[in-house]
């Protein structure tokens, strides 16, 4: 081949509205980046923002060879960005990170020590939800219960995007070009050595979260029938489970019949059984318009996002290893 086989690191950085912290956070991730001394591309992802980022993006990019910024043609969510910038990666391994610095960039020496040790897929565990609410702690937790109830692969409960993925499981992570993207679900169906690395989460440096409670609620609802189709099938269940009582019932309504006579009382509880009996078709029937909707969308096998604009990192570092992929 010719070419110098030095090894690259990405870093994917998904960022929408994060021009109050995205200066600060540049500088300390390469800070961190050129005192590992290896080939680095940092790729922002912009999340078609609304706000400066992308004029600060490209002042950043002039000073630094190692900068490449790719721009959706809109906002797509954290999980489409993502798989833009893994798409683009040309590391040996690559790196996700938040851009509003709750994730310590300095956390990256520790990803690839164990990288290093042979894991392909190393991700900070959060020890400690500072700044979080009560309530986003309990829910979190009965997700992640749920979820691993009742999926085949284990997700890991404190661990968010931000990781370090070797080069095969990138390439298992990209060929899934599904459009309802559990990326956290995705991590762990690729499988390989997974390793754990604690850390504390800090509040957001500046700026404000995207997410609210509905957003959480959809994306729980991403998670479970992205990697389970127990709730299609619990509808079965329930309805065989609502029969045999129905059945029950009605035998001893027979026999009551029988001996007792038939004084036509019973209205309270023909409408408890009525009420009750729609409420469950109709839950179930959500449950499986749930499932119908993402068929739907998937059957349709759109592209999972489109770029405005790609300016690849100009260093040498990341056009060698670009073409070496390209091969
Ligand atoms: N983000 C994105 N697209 C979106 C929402 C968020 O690329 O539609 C990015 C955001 O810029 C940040 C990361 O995803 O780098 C995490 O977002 P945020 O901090 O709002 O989420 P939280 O940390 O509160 O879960
Ligand atoms: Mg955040």
């Amino acid at each position: 081949m010719g070419i110098s086989v030095s090894e690259l690191l990405s870093v994917v950085v998904p960022a929408y509205n994060e021009f109050s912290v995205l200066g600060e956070f540049h500088r300390r991730l390469s800070d961190v980046m050129s005192a590992t001394g290896m080939g680095y591309e940092i790729i922002y992802v912009d999340d078609g923002s609304t706000d400066d980022t992308v004029t600060l993006l490209n002042r950043l990019r002039e000073e630094d060879p190692a900068l490449a910024i790719i721009e959706l043609s809109r906002n797509f969510g954290k999980e489409v960005a993502l798989s833009a910038g893994l798409d683009h990666a040309n590391g040996d391994a690559v790196i996700i990170i938040d851009a509003d610095l709750q994730d310590p960039p300095e956390l990256i020496d520790e990803f690839l020590r164990e990288w290093r040790n042979g894991y392909d897929i190393v991700y900070g565990s959060r020890t400690d939800r500072e700044g979080e609410s009560w309530l986003k702690i309990t829910t979190a937790k009965w997700f992640y219960r749920v979820i691993n109830r009742l999926s085949d692969v284990e997700i890991p409960r404190d661990a968010g995007d931000f990781r370090l993925i070797s080069r095969r499981a990138l390439d298992a992570l990209v060929s899934m070009r599904e459009t309802h993207r559990y990326m956290k679900g995705l991590y762990a169906w690729v499988g390989f050595p997974q390793k754990e690395v604690p850390y504390l989460r800090q509040p957001r440096a500046a700026g404000e979260t995207k997410w609210n409670y509905w957003r959480l609620w959809n994306f729980a609802l991403e998670g479970i029938t992205s990697f389970s189709d127990v709730p299609l099938k619990m509808s079965t269940y329930l309805g065989v489970l609502t029969s045999t009582a129905a059945f029950l019932y009605g035998l001893y309504f027979l026999v009551r019949t029988l001996f007792l006579g038939n004084p036509v009382p019973g209205y309270p509880s023909l409408m408890l059984v009525v009420l009750f009996l729609g409420g469950v078709q109709l839950i179930c029937l959500g449950i499986i318009g749930e499932y119908l909707a993402r068929t739907y969308n998937e059957s349709k096998s759109r592209a999972l996002y489109f770029v405005k604009g790609y300016h690849p990192a100009r260093s040498r570092a990341a056009a060698e290893a670009e073409s070496r992929i390209n091969l």
